[in-house]
């Protein structure tokens, strides 16, 4: 949960979670429509279906216990090399290594590790020096690893570390060669690609909205959630065009009318203008991932929250609807 934001700001969603999910046994039972719904304001949605996963391999592979041995641990869904070792090492203090971005940090100035820290070859080296600190007798696992994510976040940030306060200042190579500030090398970021979406707000005569369900494939952001049916536009396709596709391949017909608003999102590594057009949905058949919802049955549903904003802003009788002759 706490994936690019603060302690502060996932409390009330960890805190609903685990109301509603006490234990792994109540995680595994759950649909999944219920976990994303659980999940929903945070993004990141493959994580929760992996912690679902989890939840179920728990139960059926280790009798409802989490395990305690780092391999297992490593073989639970969602669960990477980083991950796997500060459970194990502030669990259980079992000798496992950790590498986030704070201990790379602080490695590739303690080490002098110059390029990029992504490189496999610079992976390696971390890891290895990680592992080489958890496997000293006199070191406590729990203690040192979040020691090191500490001294990373702490005092060996990544602009003006402050090394005169620093616990091992004397072993580290940068500080002697006055480098600190050079490493780690930061490469340059990618510009975000551009992309052009639209959406139909389509309203039938009892004020619900026809909300579409998004396909399971893997290859896809926000597997399974649901939203106001949303396309992107190809090169030369007018915002019309792309709705009346749409609709062709929703097996409805729609007739865009006006455009209600135009909002800018981000998802991965592209930033996203989506249109939100008000349209005429007709000769709808729903099925179960195409049905018209009204504001009391879209709250038990699991929406991007970008979705989730629109929905409450233009739908009659959600939270925060506008009054559509206003548009
Ligand atoms: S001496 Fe400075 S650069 Fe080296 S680990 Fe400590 S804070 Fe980081």
């Amino acid at each position: 949960m706490l994936q690019q934001t603060t302690v502060a700001a996932v409390g009330p969603f960890y805190e609903r979670f685990l109301n509603r999910f006490p234990d792994s046994k109540s995680l595994a039972e759950a649909d999944e429509a219920d976990v994303l719904a659980q999940w929903a304001g945070l993004g990141y949605y493959a994580r929760a279906r992996n912690l679902h996963k989890a939840a179920k391999a728990i139960q059926n592979e280790h009798s409802g216990t989490f395990p305690r041995e780092l391999d297992a641990i490593l073989s639970l869904p969602g669960v990477g090399r980083y991950t796997a070792g500060a459970v194990s090492s502030i669990a259980f203090s079992t000798r496992a290594p950790i590498v986030d971005a704070n201990v790379a940090r602080v490695l590739s100035r303690v080490l002098l590790v110059g390029g990029d820290l992504k490189t496999s070859k610079n992976q390696a080296t971390l890891w290895e020096a990680a592992t080489q600190i958890v496997l000293v007798e006199s070191v406590e696992p729990r203690e040192v690893n979040p020691a090191m994510m500490e001294l990373g976040a702490l005092i060996c940030t990544p602009k003006s570390p402050r090394c005169p306060l620093c616990p091992v200042a004397d072993e580290c190579e940068a500080r002697k060669q006055g480098r600190q500030n050079e490493l780690p090398f930061i490469p340059p970021k990618k510009a975000p690609t551009p992309m052009f979406d639209v959406c139909a707000l389509a309203l039938d005569k009892m004020g619900r909205v026809l909300l579409r369900k998004r396909p399971d494939h893997a290859d896809i952001w926000w597997q399974g959630m649901w939203e106001l049916p949303r396309t992107t536009r190809s090169e030369n396709e007018s915002s019309q065009e792309a709705l009346i596709r749409l609709g062709q391949e929703l097996g409805c017909q729609f007739a865009p009318q006006t455009r209600a608003t135009t909002v800018k999102h981000g998802v991965t590594r592209y930033t996203i203008e989506l249109e939100c057009w008000r349209v005429e949905a007709s000769h709808v058949t729903e099925n179960e991932s195409l049905k018209w919802v009204d504001a009391e049955e879209a709250d038990g549903l699991a929406m991007p929250s970008i979705m989730s904003r629109l929905f409450e802003r233009f739908v009659p009788n959600s939270a925060s609807s506008e009054q559509l002759s206003l548009l």
